[in-house]
């Protein structure tokens, strides 16, 4: 439910950001036409009027283009796209209004030439509100309608063969825009809709790829990959970098007298062991059955060995609450190597030399190359 509704979110955010980009032009460039219209009018109008018409679209173009600024200059992604697909609406909806129903108050009452000009101004802010809205079939049904509803009202009121016919052209224009919009914007939905769908799926396909499943630490392909990075920032630096690798003593033994899934969870604890006493900037890996590998960047070799021994204790100390009486000790041997000038393979060699020496001196330990 909640990832329904996040989604839906999400593809409202990405709705509006279509929005508020394919319209920005528009909102700048109307209010000249409305100036241009204004100049037109000079004839039959006093300027008076037409300055006051004027200076109320000069109003709301500047509250607009406030909500356009500020959206733009919103942290992404978008946190609350309700809110500002509302502020949306009514900036856009009110602009409107004083476009089609202030038209009709500077209209000179009985000169249909110039009552035809309105209306030929308003078809064509409603035929680029079809697609500069687009995104958002709220705001592109109500804009149409808004600008057009009350021009044909007015032409059906005057009661003549010319006006009706042209009050029902625009009904009829109305009607087809509303119509063949749907699958427009229908289409802009599904295709926010696969876009996020397919975000989502990289994001899993990508983590798949890096983490362990069993124990949700990174695996070996990701420490081979990322480790490195750590290993030659370090070396650019010239900062310490170490490495430790640890394995888990006499598993296989363990495993075959209590069993693989035992021996799973056993491999869970240890990964929550190892996460849990290691640094957030440590990279820490499973990169074998019951082998993992941390690498600590800016580390001597000598606070790296002193974790080692930490992680040794906390290993040895950990309770596995697996519902089985006389559990053995889990224990672990682990090899410490810090770089030195040397290849990333190298580096992890030496560590792993050492870990086989832990194992030799008696399992349980830490080991420095
Ligand atoms: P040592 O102290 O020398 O490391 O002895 P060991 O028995 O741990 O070493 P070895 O490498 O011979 O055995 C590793 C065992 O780890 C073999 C296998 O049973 C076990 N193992 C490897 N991967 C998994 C796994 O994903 N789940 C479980 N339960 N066991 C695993
Ligand atoms: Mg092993
Ligand atoms: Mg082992």
């Amino acid at each position: 439910m909640n990832h329904n509704n996040n989604n839906e979110l999400s593809i409202k955010a990405e709705q509006l950001e279509l929005l508020f980009k394919q319209s920005y032009l528009a909102a700048y460039l109307s209010p000249w036409i409305a100036a241009l219209l204004a100049i037109a009018l000079l004839d039959v109008q006093t300027p008076t009027i037409l300055m006051a018409w004027l200076s109320i679209i000069a109003i709301a173009t500047v509250a607009r283009l406030v909500v356009f600024k500020r959206f733009f200059s919103a942290n992404r992604p978008i946190n609350n796209p309700q809110k500002w697909e509302q502020l949306y609406i009514t900036t856009t909806l009110l602009y409107f209004a004083c476009w089609s129903v202030g038209g009709l108050f500077i209209l000179p009452p009985d000169n249909l030439t110039y009552q035809i000009l309105l209306m030929y101004f308003l078809i064509g802010m409603a035929g680029s509100a079809i697609s500069v809205f687009s995104a958002q079939r709220l705001v592109q049904i109500c804009s149409v309608a808004i600008l057009l509803v009350p021009g044909i009202g007015f032409f059906y009121l005057q009661n003549s063969l010319l006006t009706t016919c042209i009050a029902l052209g625009g009904t009829f224009f109305l009607v087809s825009a509303v119509r063949s919009s749907k699958v427009l914007t229908d289409s802009i939905t599904m295709n926010a809709k696969l876009n996020r769908e397919l975000e989502a799926a990289k994001i899993k396909a990508e983590t798949l790829a890096n983490i362990d499943e069993l124990t949700n630490l990174y695996n070996r392909r990701a420490f081979y990959r990322d480790g490195i990075k750590s290993f030659e920032q370090c070396l650019a630096n010239n900062k310490p970098c170490s490495v430790m690798i640890l394995d888990i003593d006499n598993f296989k033994e363990f495993n075959d007298k209590y069993g693989h899934s035992t021996g799973d969870t056993i491999l869970q604890n240890f990964a929550a062991v190892l996460s849990k006493n290691i640094r957030s900037t440590d990279f820490c890996a499973r990169v074998g059955g019951e082998e993992f590998a941390i690498i600590l960047a800016d580390t001597s070799l000598a606070t790296a060995t002193e974790i080692g021994n930490k992680l040794v204790d906390a290993i040895a100390t950990q309770q596995h609450d697996i519902g089985l009486d006389h559990l053995p000790t889990i224990t672990s041997s682990i090899g410490v190597a810090c770089n030195k000038e040397e290849s990333f393979a190298q580096f992890i060699q030496r560590a792993d030399t050492a870990l086989y020496e832990a194992k030799d001196m008696g399992r349980n330990q830490v080991i420095a190359a």
